[in-house]
């Protein structure tokens, strides 16, 4: 079923010939730029399908991507992430250079961090892990819950949370399986299930809801992270919900926000681009056109509208495609477009509890063994780009 590709480098071969730089993708570096400052014929771009051009819109400006140079200073490999799961790779073959779209090799690491509180949460998490992109996640899961700034020092925090690495790195959005505070001899608990944080009781937390940006005919192509198309022989992704419409319908701000970019954006066609609420952001693509005056730094209401659906870009009808991204990673708008939060009942809740019951557990035996602070290693490249997979 899942297709392995084989990834195994013939420079591995010819390893002392060879070497890898590890870059970041700059601000306002789009594929087709990046093809022209290499030396890379721009028919790679060209030649792809409107579902990879989209993809080629996605690279993310300071995403680290990795090239393999020859001796003599020639590129020969490229390999860009694109969302979680897929990157971009790419490479030589009969003497013409191809993209291919892979599956990225992932370690997933389980970690629990058992902590005394001295400054705030935030500062303790940072300084015992030096990892920010857990620090904001716990922030922004416990936003509300327990009044933070009431907190005494020697009050308890545990942590027990999953990190994805991409050759050796941090990678990816960070997801809290447990977050918990003990203060004033009172245990609170966060759990994450099923792509939103519940308290205890099963009731959701989420604090920030998105309404629906157009009122459409139906979900033409629903998100996905990763997909292997099999008459295709092509891995997939598509990182947004695609809603038909007809052209002219007006598009509105999912949330309150401020309007991050207006313009085209490659594949996406005429694309507008809102932050919300210090972590999310909201895309919308291929408009017909942008409502009169709007430009970028400029406050937007939920609801307001901010432009009309198209057809511009790589779109294969009318349709207007809706991004969401969480610290710039993509994340499946379904989990947080919705009127009110949910509470879980039934068997979903005991389900629930039976799930939240282990993570207690954990929670408490990292509390009796007082764990010392973890600290994560900074991790050195040691091998070059990806190996295989069998
Ligand atoms: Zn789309």
């Amino acid at each position: 079923m899942a297709k392995i590709i084989t990834l195994l480098f013939l420079f591995l071969s010819f390893a002392s010939a060879s070497y890898v730089e590890e870059l970041k993708w700059p601000k306002g570096e789009t594929f087709l730029t990046f093809l022209v400052k290499n030396n890379l014929p721009q028919s790679i771009y060209y030649t792809l399908d409107k579902e990879e051009q989209e993809l080629a819109a996605e690279i993310v400006a300071g995403v680290k991507y990795q090239v393999l140079k020859s001796e003599d200073n020639q590129l020969e490999q490229v390999l860009i992430p694109i969302g979680e799961e897929l990157q971009m790779h790419i490479k030589k073959k009969d003497d013409k250079f191809i993209m291919e779209i892979t599956p990225i090799m992932l370690q997933n690491e389980k970690h629990v961090l058992a902590i005394e509180i001295h400054n705030s949460p935030y500062v303790d998490i940072l300084s015992a892990t030096n990892n920010y992109i857990l620090a904001n996640e716990f922030a922004q899961s416990f936003k509300g819950e327990v009044n933070l700034r009431n907190l005494q020092k020697g009050d308890k925090l545990v942590l027990v949370y999953q990190q994805k690495r991409r050759l050796g790195r941090q990678f990816g959005s960070m997801k809290i399986d447990v977050s918990m505070i003990e203060t004033a001899k009172k245990k609170n608990y966060i759990f994450y299930y099923k792509e939103n944080y519940y308290d205890i009781k099963g009731q959701e937390l989420t604090s920030f809801l998105l309404s629906n940006p157009v009122n459409y005919t139906r979900i033409s192509s629903p998100f996905t992270q990763n997909r292997w198309h099999p008459i295709l022989q092509k891995y997939r992704a598509h990182l947004g919900i695609d809603y038909a419409a007809s052209v002219g319908t007006p598009v509105k701000a999912a949330g309150n926000g401020k309007v991050l970019f207006v313009g085209e954006k490659g594949g996406y066609g005429n694309t507008i681009e809102i932050n919300h609420d210090s972590s999310f952001k909201t895309l919308y693509g291929h408009l017909n056109g942008f409502a009169k005056g709007l430009r970028g730094g400029q406050g937007v209401k939920q609801g307001q509208v901010i432009g009309y659906v198209g057809n511009t870009g790589l779109s294969s009808g009318p349709h207007l495609h809706f991004g969401l991204y969480r610290s710039n990673v993509a994340i499946n708008p379904a989990s947080v477009v919705k009127i009110a939060k949910s509470a879980l009942g039934g068997n979903e809740l005991k389900a629930f509890i039976d799930y939240t019951m282990g993570l207690r557990k954990k929670v408490d035996n990292a509390l009796e063994t007082e764990t010392p602070p973890f600290r994560e290693e900074l991790f050195n490249l040691s091998y070059p780009l990806e190996k295989s997979q069998s």
